[in-house]
């Protein structure tokens, strides 16, 4: 499998770009693994990088883009921050990946049992921890928490069930954030050259599936 070029680049539609990348899972979860000469690929894009998708996901070990949609070098800009949430300056790499690199694609990929969103799940004890900047990023998760908790439901990491739907409304909300904070993307996906979706990363079996 070869670097992406300019040419191969403008002729990928945002359909095109997620269906390179679901066979790209497919092919992951059946251990069939893309024969790639990554050293050929550091010869082929050392002029630059034609990536066909932004795919933003959470710093956990087990999520790396490339490799469990099992792309190349020049093939996808991946965006990592614990909790996979959206802030000025990662909209502001989407912008640059999609509005001046050419990507066709943004994917906000979550994951079960994301270690940040426990984080938030047990903000009560993490914070009493004294890490302040840790303390920041979990308190994103806080209005979401509001937004779903039912009256009377248990505030833990241990309640799998709410972690998993704030899991699955975190992506949404991210995906939200993106189209309401940045005008560039929102002007870009109404326009329809590029898609914005949400993903869900299973660390059990390594499947990927669209929301
Ligand atoms: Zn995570």
């Amino acid at each position: 499998m070869k670097a992406h070029t300019h040419e191969t680049q403008s002729t990928i539609t945002p359909e095109k770009a997620l269906e390179i990348l679901t066979e790209g899972n497919q092919r992951f979860v059946n251990n069939l693994k893309a024969n790639r000469d990554l050293l050929g690929q550091v010869n082929a894009t050392r002029e630059g990088q034609w990536p066909f998708a932004v795919i933003l996901s959470c710093i956990d070990s087990r999520t790396s883009a490339e490799l469990i949609f099992d792309q190349g070098l020049g093939d996808v800009f991946s965006v990592r921050i614990a909790g996979n949430f959206v802030n000025q300056d990662i909209l502001g790499s989407m912008e640059f990946g999609c509005n001046v690199a050419g990507s066709k694609l943004v994917v906000v990929l979550g994951h079960t049992k994301c270690g940040a969103l426990k984080g938030g799940l047990d903000a009560a004890q993490i914070q009493g921890m004294g890490m302040d900047n840790l303390n920041h990023l979990i308190n994103h998760f806080d209005p979401i928490i509001n937004d779903i908790i039912e009256e009377g439901e248990e505030r833990s990491s241990k309640n799998g069930d709410l972690l998993e739907r704030l899991n699955q409304q975190n992506v949404k909300s991210a995906i939200e954030d993106i189209r309401t904070q940045s005008s560039t993307l929102k002007k870009l996906e109404d326009e329809g050259k590029i898609k914005i979706v949400g993903a869900n990363y299973d660390v059990e079996t390594g499947v990927v599936t669209w929301l």
